[in-house]
């Protein structure tokens, strides 16, 4: 706030009010959005650190509201987290990713899929899994489900053995946002993950010569190597960063250097491209 010569705050700030407000509107346009075909997924590949070769496409929902406009995941996520409704959108995600890699990539490329508490915790969500499974023809082996460390923080137990049975089906897990949560690493003896994903933050820092951020870089390599789980930098923008983390250790890359989030037919267009080299 500026502080206006005479003392007193000009602000415009919206108000409480209006702040509710705009949450009310988007949460009934995000009610619809499903029915209305206004979500979509694109699709950011991740690469093998050493060789750049593709081994999985994250999936990240899109939400483009005819009321709002492009809304950002990082927006209407939380709220559908809050309303719940991330429960049948995390189905259509689940099911529509499943359907994309078994129908359109090659079978040793793998998928990410986030799945969020609300959505873990429900009693059918295994079923979720078997059937988008079943009904793509999706070998589970391609299946990597994301989750992060906030899955642990309530009924700890039922997330773990959902994910148990996730893993019986022949799915991998990945702990993702690693270190930005509640850092107990109690749980990475409870939970065979097969990944975990380094946090942003940590790949930024680590950039800019932060000892704190290489150090932990380090640990997280070292700690995963000896867990039998591989690594993954997440957001890694440049090929100085790439650099840096092939030389921490690092197994896979994610990011904009190696290719932003794009939608499904950009894939398929990577795919043909190769297949004609
Ligand atoms: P996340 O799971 O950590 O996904 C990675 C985010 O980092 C994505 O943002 C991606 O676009 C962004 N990113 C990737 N590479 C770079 C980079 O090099 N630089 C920078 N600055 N950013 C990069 P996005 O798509 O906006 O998604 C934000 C978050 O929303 C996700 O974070 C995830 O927590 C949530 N989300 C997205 N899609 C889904 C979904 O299908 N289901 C659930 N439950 N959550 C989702
Ligand atoms: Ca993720
Ligand atoms: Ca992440
Ligand atoms: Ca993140």
């Amino acid at each position: 706030a500026k502080d206006a010569g005479g003392g007193e705050y000009f602000e415009y700030e919206p108000s409480l009010h209006a702040m509710a407000e705009e949450k009310r509107q988007l949460e009934f346009s995000l009610r619809g959005a499903l029915e209305k075909q206004e979500l979509l997924l694109h699709y950011q590949p991740v690469v093998d650190a050493y060789s750049e070769t593709i081994v999985s496409f994250e999936a990240l929902v899109r939400w483009n509201s005819r009321e709002h406009g492009f809304i950002s995941p990082g927006k209407f996520i939380p709220l559908a987290e809050d309303t719940r409704l991330i429960v049948p959108i995390g189905t259509w995600i689940m099911q529509e990713a499943c359907r994309e890699a078994a129908a359109n990539w090659p079978e040793d490329v793998k998928v990410n899929i986030n799945v969020s508490p609300e959505q873990l915790l429900e009693p059918d969500f295994v079923t979720v899994v078997v059937r988008a499974l079943s009904h793509s023809g999706l070998d589970p082996k391609r299946l990597e489900i994301e989750v992060t460390e906030s899955i642990f923080v309530r009924d700890a137990d039922i997330a773990r053995k959902a994910l148990e049975q996730c893993m019986a089906l022949g799915c991998s897990i990945a702990l993702d946002d690693f270190g930005t949560g509640y850092s107990s690493l109690g749980y990475l003896r409870k939970l065979s993950f097969s990944t975990i994903k380094v946090d942003r933050s940590f790949v930024q820092g680590a950039a800019q010569n932060s000892r704190e951020s290489l150090a932990i870089i380090r640990a997280v390599v070292a700690m995963a190597e000896s867990l039998e789980m591989t690594t993954t930098a997440e957001g890694v923008e440049n090929e100085e960063e790439a650099e840096m983390i092939r030389k921490l250790g690092c197994d896979k890359i994610q990011g904009f250097h190696f290719g932003r989030p794009m939608p499904p037919a950009d894939v398929i267009k990577i795919f043909t491209r190769k297949a004609a080299d």
